[in-house]
């Protein structure tokens, strides 16, 4: 794994993962752009969650909600109230920071002065217009989670699907928080995604669940590569547990800056359906909410048991995809030794994470017949599904083997004069982490690369 965060910083960089934001202006603090292999690994990622959230099981369904909502929303889900992070001043270096950390010592991040102000709360919510007429009345919030249009499309998703006890709802989607002091790269920003379930049970159920879905979910990060040394857990108590939270496990991972939350799994009770729901006095509800004056919903479901309606409890597992691509890439990073005294970087990214799957690359440069076929493998691969099959002409391959080492391409294909001649003759596969080379018949390459990729 990587053992500081600048040779990975270093690496996004060169290799067009990760750039800074607005970097042509002097740059813009906290927010990262994703480049042409960063977007695919990214997307990568993704899909990953949603193969095991979603289509992997049964008992979920998607969706997609917009990120701008009512403001009654971030009213009702505490949000507005409560989503502060305590903020101190420094009063010799006139720097600002998050103070949570700082817990009794009182020491500035920067300067490492004590003169600095006592804790006060800073709400992380982006507030921003809504309209042409700028008054009073006309704001709302950029979406702190993405959770919250989980929890107010609660009947639209039961309504269509007949969903009934247990099941959940995924979604992807940015998030915003006005970070006070974001820092570590892509690990503390203010413009993010999450990849989020929200879990729907019945009372009762909801501390087994809890613990189901902390296990699910570390296994699923250990399937993307991560290594079991490397995770930890931490059980939220006290001050540290959000406003909604009954109980919630962090799965954390050893980041080059230490180990950090990747991902949370809360149990958010009955407290946001039944904070969003009309009739809130009619069902009973566990937790303690504000009382509803604007919702025009009942979000509850029908016990089948009891055959009642019930607003259900919530568990929900909250994974950070950016935290989740860097811990991923740190996992990867490794520095090697070669026997004949060189060293190489190789990203060992898990394939299925892998931007580019598959380099095809001529071994001459110049030769229109190798050429071609190199082309004409490219275009059937890239027909299999798998993601980007790169076709790429240098000339040097040597060269082009360490630079996909260095992006994490499992798989480089060399095409030479033999290849032209007939069909079904052989290309050379060279395989990334190994190093070792196999000859393949180009007939056998899609059945080939079908089964490496997978399983
Ligand atoms: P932290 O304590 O690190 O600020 P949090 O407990 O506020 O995180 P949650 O509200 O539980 O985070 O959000 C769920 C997940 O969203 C986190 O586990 C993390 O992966 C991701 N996340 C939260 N805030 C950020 C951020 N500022 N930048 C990147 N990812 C974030």
């Amino acid at each position: 794994p990587a053992k500081t965060m600048d040779e990975l910083v270093s690496l996004c960089k060169r290799r067009g993962f990760i750039f800074q934001g607005s970097e042509i202006y002097g740059g813009m603090q906290g927010a990262y752009d994703y480049g042409p292999l960063g977007i695919e690994l990214k997307n990568n990622l993704k899909a990953a969650w949603w193969r095991a959230m979603v289509y992997e099981r049964d008992d979920v369904e998607g969706l997609d909600a917009a990120i701008i909502q009512n403001k009654y929303v971030y009213k009702y889900s505490g949000h507005e109230d409560t989503f502060t992070d305590p903020m101190v001043d420094c009063h010799e270096c006139k720097s600002r920071m998050r103070a949570d950390h700082m817990k009794d010592i009182k020491v500035c991040d920067n300067c490492g002065s004590t003169n600095v102000t006592e804790p006060r709360d800073f709400n992380l919510m982006f507030k921003t217009n809504v309209g042409p007429m700028v008054n009073e009345e006309s704001y709302t919030y950029l979406r702190p989670e993405t959770a919250q249009g989980i929890f107010t499309n609660f009947k639209n998703v039961v309504d269509s699907t007949s969903r009934a006890l247990p099941f959940g709802i995924a979604q992807i989607g940015k998030s915003f928080r006005n970070e006070i002091t974001p820092r570590n790269f892509i690990f503390r920003v203010r413009e993010f995604e999450q990849m989020e379930l929200e879990f729907f049970c019945k009372p009762g159920e909801d501390e087994k669940w809890h613990q189901t879905w902390v296990e699910l979910r570390t296994q699923w990060w250990l399937d993307q590569g991560l290594g079991k040394e490397n995770m930890e857990f931490e059980h939220v108590t006290g001050d540290d547990l959000a406003h909604y939270s009954k109980a919630t496990v962090d799965i954390l991972y050893k980041f080059p800056h230490g180990f950090e939350e990747l991902e949370g799994v809360a149990n958010r009770t009955d407290y946001d359906l039944g904070s969003h729901t009309k009739a809130q006095e009619e069902f009973g509800l566990s937790a303690k909410v504000k009382k509803n004056e604007h919702s025009t919903t009942k979000l509850a479901v029908r016990d089948l048991e009891e055959n009642k309606m019930i607003v259900p409890f919530c568990i929900e597992p909250s994974a950070g995809l950016d935290r989740g691509v860097l811990a991923v890439l740190t996992e990867a990073y490794t520095e090697e030794e070669l026997e004949n005294g060189t060293s190489r970087t190789v990203l060992k990214l898990k394939p299925h994470l892998a931007p580019i799957k598959v380099a095809v690359l001529p071994l001459k440069k110049n030769k229109p017949e190798i050429v071609d076929a190199a082309k004409a493998i490219k275009n059937r691969l890239q027909k299999l599904g798998l993601g980007r099959i790169l076709y790429e002409n240098t000339g040097n391959v040597g060269k082009g083997y360490r630079r996909h080492d260095e992006v994490g391409t499992p798989i480089c294909i060399t095409v030479d004069f033999d290849t032209i001649e007939q069909e079904g003759a052989p290309v050379t596969v060279r395989h990334r982490d190994t190093m070792e080379q196999e000859v393949v018949n180009t007939a056998d390459l899609p059945s080939f690369i079908l089964n490496y990729f997978v399983n």
